[in-house]
């Protein structure tokens, strides 16, 4: 991290004369390394303390019958927002180990349609009193290399994402499939949608379309960007098209260098 860091830029000029601008990144670097560092150490040493007040919390609601009616309701809230906590520094530490380096924690071949299927049966669980229709419709033969736990983070974002915003009885569709440029995922639903304007800010941390309706739906405000760094380490992008009040498409490609196709391997 000591190393100095440059950064070139070339003009070339009609009349055949050049500028090379050379710039010295190397404070900018070392204080962007100095920021994710002491989020990660602050999400560490929080967690800590964290788990000692839910425990106790725990315990207490554990054994309704000693508290006093009066403080039910505050002990609950205290837990769910406790809870709220956990799953913000879990995030956090996720987001800063995904930035500390540009490649996957793994390179295997990934089961991505066994993995869909689980997202799924995960979302179904958590959105049965919402009456929502999932579908899924995954190539079997097309294999991902990768990180299997990374590939879990950013699909399940997506897919949790899709139920979040769609309204009970609407429709989630998640498509993955493979042709001559890549493998695909798309994760569509009939929901809420989101203003042009602001497609291009989504995958910003804590960034939220609208933070008083984000704040009752429990998300961090991290999911997309936790979905952005993890497909760039597997070399992916992520496209996002969107029409207000009548749902959202969120799209991963995938260059065919990171595909495994059964039909393709020799036999
Ligand atoms: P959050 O934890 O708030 O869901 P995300 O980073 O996952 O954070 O998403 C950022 C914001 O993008 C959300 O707060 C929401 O406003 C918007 N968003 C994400 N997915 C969808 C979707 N499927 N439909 C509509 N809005 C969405």
């Amino acid at each position: 991290n000591d190393r100095l860091r440059l950064q070139f830029q070339l003009t070339h000029y009609g009349n055949g004369e050049h500028l090379m601008l050379v710039r010295d990144i190397t404070r900018v670097h070392q204080l962007e390394q100095m920021r994710k560092d002491f989020v990660a150490n602050v999400s560490h040493e929080l967690r800590t303390p964290l788990t000692v007040i839910a425990g106790y919390l725990e315990t207490l609601l554990d054994n309704v019958e000693d508290v006093n009616p009066r403080w039910l309701r505050p002990l609950q809230q205290m837990q769910q927002q406790g809870a709220r906590m956990q799953t913000l520094l879990n995030d956090l530490l996720l987001l800063a180990k995904l930035e500390a380096t540009d490649y996957p924690s793994d390179n295997q071949p990934v089961a991505v349609d066994e993995l869909l299927q689980t997202i799924k049966a995960d979302a179904q669980a958590l959105s049965a009193a919402r009456q929502h229709r999932i579908s899924l419709d995954a190539a079997a033969d097309v294999q991902l290399k990768g990180s299997e736990a990374e590939l879990r983070s950013a699909f399940s974002n997506l897919i949790f994402n899709a139920v979040k915003y769609t309204p009970d009885g609407g429709d989630v569709r998640i498509r993955w499939w493979a042709d001559a440029q890549g493998a695909h995922l798309t994760v569509q639903d009939s929901g809420i949608g989101i203003e042009a304007h602001h497609l291009p800010r989504v995958t910003e941390r804590f960034y939220r379309v609208d933070s008083s309706r984000a704040s009752h739906t429990g998300g961090t405000g991290l999911g997309l960007a936790i979905v952005k760094h993890v497909l760039l380490r597997h070399r992916g992008r992520l496209d996002i098209s969107s029409v207000l009040g009548q749902g959202s498409t969120f799209t991963c490609h995938f260059p065919l260098s990171q595909v495994v196709r059964e039909d393709l391997q020799p036999s």
